[in-house]
């Protein structure tokens, strides 16, 4: 796997003259047009603007100008985000064609901060999924091996990382979508707090539980890239007021004497055998580096994914509601009428994985059963909140494994959408939760697969969470 250069060499290379962004982006796009036919990690490219913005950088380097903290650094943005006036599809038929008229506010800030943004990452539809098998544009690969999934639902993301074709990406993470690619691409991954980072632009699956989050191909550069794109956005009425905080400086603090929480019931049935061998030895690493490792107890964890199915399929009913055919992308050809052209659009333009869980969603909501369904689930999730919120009264952070599995083959799981579901079993409970964490390469299984350890932090704990992240990074295991 190649390891991508650290951000911040990248970048004193910019400044100091010693590269050229034009040429550093070239460089990315080579390679790229040899490896993204194999791997079908970008969906598209946005060559001209990216090489705009390179020039841009290049021009301020000559002159001896002050460079922006990302300048002339390539990254890669999810098919969910907005980029104005290039193809935006969340990896839908149903958006093919569409050509947003604006940025998402990520989009804006990476590009105030000099980043050289490459172009668009697949993704499952709509980012539903956990494999990236639900692209209507054909399944990513994982460049570690190429007969399995990268993850979802952010895998073109994660495999650019991990193969090197940019240098950190965006992602969005609703039930699991950018930690557990993460794990499974080798890469680092960060679900922010929920309204750490502004929504704005990004086309919604379930807006209660959307995050946009940083892969980098370690956690300093992950934590330099938050840093960036985080902070009140006026556009985004849930963005937090809480100020930013230096991330980079702060994954860089001893992490002696933090009191680290182990829960039994992420390490417990259906917990792959070599992924539960290497946290351990993570866990290992961080008491080696002074920590205090102590249990702690979620017990409701077991409820996560069912409450975060009801939850994620009413919210997407909801969102996916203005796909209709008139006002954005595809259209049937066959329609007579009105309702004709709404019922067609929708059913040759949205994907199965789409389809059933928008069937799920308006079941959950409908009368009768909302009361049963959705009402109980949002009780669940108070629940779950609050069993987090106790335990970090005991501990600065806690620690999982990412997924109970490595990267699995393609079309492994593609059949069975409940083995798909269960598989986020670890994930989903931050998310339901609004906290932050991390996903660190934490070894690899004997067949050489990548193992990731979830580091968990309270709400606006970011800085905690990369702090423990770069110990068990640097303990190298
Ligand atoms: N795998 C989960 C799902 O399919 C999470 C997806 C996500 O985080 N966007 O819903």
């Amino acid at each position: 796997m190649e390891n991508p250069r650290p951000l911040a060499a990248l970048r004193a290379e910019i400044v100091e003259q010693r590269t050229k962004a034009s040429d550093l982006a070239a460089e990315y796009y080579e390679r790229i047009a040899r490896k993204n036919p194999q791997l079908n990690a970008f969906l598209s490219l946005t060559r001209e603007r990216a090489l705009a913005q390179a020039e841009r950088m290049d021009a301020l380097a000559a002159k001896g100008d002050p460079l922006p903290p990302l300048a002339g650094i390539p990254i890669a943005i999810k098919d969910v985000l907005v980029m104005q006036g290039a193809a935006s599809t969340a990896g839908s038929k149903i958006l093919a064609g569409y050509r947003p008229p604006y940025d998402a506010t990520v989009v804006e800030r990476l590009e105030a901060a000099g980043a050289v943004l490459l172009g668009k990452t697949n993704c499952d539809e709509f980012a539903m999924g956990s494999s990236n098998e639900n692209s209507a544009y054909g399944p990513v690969r994982n460049p570690w091996d190429t007969e399995r999934v990268p993850g979802g639902s952010s895998g073109g993301s994660a495999a650019a990382v991990a193969a090197d074709l940019a240098v950190a990406a965006l992602g969005t993470d609703t039930g699991g979508s950018i930690r557990q690619p993460a794990s499974f691409c080798g890469v680092v991954g960060v679900l922010s707090t929920y309204g750490r980072v502004s929504r704005y632009g990004l086309i919604a699956f379930a807006s209660s539980l959307d995050r946009i989050g940083p892969f980098a191909g370690n956690v300093r550069d992950a934590a330099t890239v938050l840093g960036v794109i985080a902070g009140h956005d006026p556009c985004d009425a849930t963005s937090l007021h809480a100020p930013v905080e230096d991330y980079a400086a702060a994954s860089d603090r001893p992490v002696e004497g933090l009191r680290i929480g182990v829960p039994a019931e992420y390490f417990a049935e259906g917990l792959d055998a070599e992924v539960r061998a290497a946290v351990e030895r993570g866990i290992a690493a961080l008491k080696e580096a002074g920590c205090q490792i102590k249990p702690v107890h979620l017990p409701h964890t077991k409820y996560a994914v069912p409450t975060y199915y009801l939850i994620a399929t009413a919210e997407a009913s909801a969102n996916l509601a203005r796909f209709d055919g008139v006002r954005y992308g595809y259209r049937s050809p066959r329609s007579e009428t009105l309702a004709d052209l709404y019922s067609h659009s929708r059913d040759e333009g949205f994907g199965a994985e789409v389809k059933r869980r928008i069937l799920l969603g308006t079941y959950a909501l409908s009368a009768g059963y909302s009361d049963a369904y959705y009402r109980k689930a949002q009780q669940v999730r108070r629940i779950l909140a609050e069993e987090f919120l106790r335990a970090f009264a005991e501990v600065d952070a806690i620690v999982t494994p990412t997924s109970p599995v490595p990267a699995f083959k393609l079309g492994e799981k593609a059949g069975d959408p409940l083995a798909m579901y269960l598989a986020d079993i670890y994930t989903v409970t931050a998310s339901l939760a609004g906290i932050c964490g991390v996903s660190v390469p934490c070894g690899t299984t004997g067949a050489g697969l990548p193992v990731g350890m979830q580091v968990l932090a309270r709400h606006l704990g970011e800085s905690t969470a990369f702090r423990v992240a770069r110990a068990v990074e640097a303990a190298g295991i």
